[in-house]
């Protein structure tokens, strides 16, 4: 083999091990901002690194709400629950909606129409849609779009892995 050749294989060797080092190993991302003047319930707040977060969450809800994943539609057994009950965050465990504000919107995602209390979750700007995080802990749990029922109009396009939930019992 000429050296020339050799050393054209070996930058390319290089090369590549530099590309799976960067995609895989050395890119902490920056925690997720909040932005100004949002509020949570009881101003309560948690902040933990992508790395903390992976450590207690099962895989798929790390996925969701930590790289804004959305999960596949009907995959969620919370799609079809129909009991009295509260959806919460599963990460930080912050009350989201209520079982009475739930519809059956046909899309595969469970939906609301109206989290538990305003300052539950914030929304912000995803391209042409609105994402919806927790406010509690910025975790990523849907989108809210504008053809939900009455009396808001609203549809909170959840992912059912973002949520956990407690029955109520009457
Ligand atoms: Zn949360």
């Amino acid at each position: 083999m000429k050296p020339t050749y050799l050393f054209l294989l070996i930058a390319a060797l290089v090369a590549g091990l530099l590309w799976l080092y960067g995609s895989y190993v050395a890119k902490p991302r920056p925690p997720h901002k909040r932005p100004p003047g949002v509020t949570s319930p009881g101003d309560r707040r948690v902040e933990k690194t992508d790395a903390e977060w992976k450590k207690i969450l099962p895989r798929s809800a790390y996925t969701i709400t930590r790289e804004q994943g959305t999960e596949w539609p009907g995959s969620s057994e919370l799609t079809n629950e129909h009991r009295q009950g509260i959806y919460s965050c599963i990460c930080c465990h912050n009350p989201l909606f209520r079982s009475e504000t739930k519809f059956d919107s046909h899309t595969g995602w469970p939906s609301f129409y109206a989290p538990i209390v305003s300052n539950a979750v914030y929304n912000e700007a995803d391209g042409n849609r609105t994402e919806v995080r927790c406010s509690v802990c910025d975790a990523h749990l849907g989108h809210v779009f504008n053809d939900g029922p009455e009396p808001t109009g609203l549809r909170y396009c959840m992912n059912g892995v973002a949520l956990t939930f407690e029955e109520l019992k009457p």
